[in-house]
């Protein structure tokens, strides 16, 4: 398996964003059927590695198509904001 990565994320207020790329090491996207990025964290101090890319460490969204073991086997993802959250813009249900 590759670990695919995080190409761009909209979601500006998350701690490990800086210009629209996450830089976490890797996240983790997915509660139950709901493709919520749960690594997305409002701290006021910067998170991640500045020269990282994030990838997709783990996706518990059983029901993607992109999914195969609960891990992440699209090419890439995007990440958005959905209401007071951030989503796998990439999710496409079976
Ligand atoms: S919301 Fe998720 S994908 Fe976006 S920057 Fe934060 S941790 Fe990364
Ligand atoms: S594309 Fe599908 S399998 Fe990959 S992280 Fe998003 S919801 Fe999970």
């Amino acid at each position: 398996m590759k670990m695919p990565n995080v190409v761009s994320c909209d979601v500006t207020q998350c701690a490990y964003n800086t210009n629209n790329r996450c830089h976490a090491m890797a996240i983790t996207i997915g509660d139950g059927s709901h493709p919520q990025c749960d690594t997305f964290c409002q701290e006021n101090t910067s998170g991640g590695d500045p020269e990282a890319i994030a990838g997709v460490g783990a996706c518990k969204v059983s029901s993607c198509v992109y999914n195969q073991n609960l891990e992440c086997q699209a090419e890439q993802i995007r990440v958005g904001p959905s209401g007071d959250e951030a989503d796998c813009l990439t999710f496409e249900s079976y």
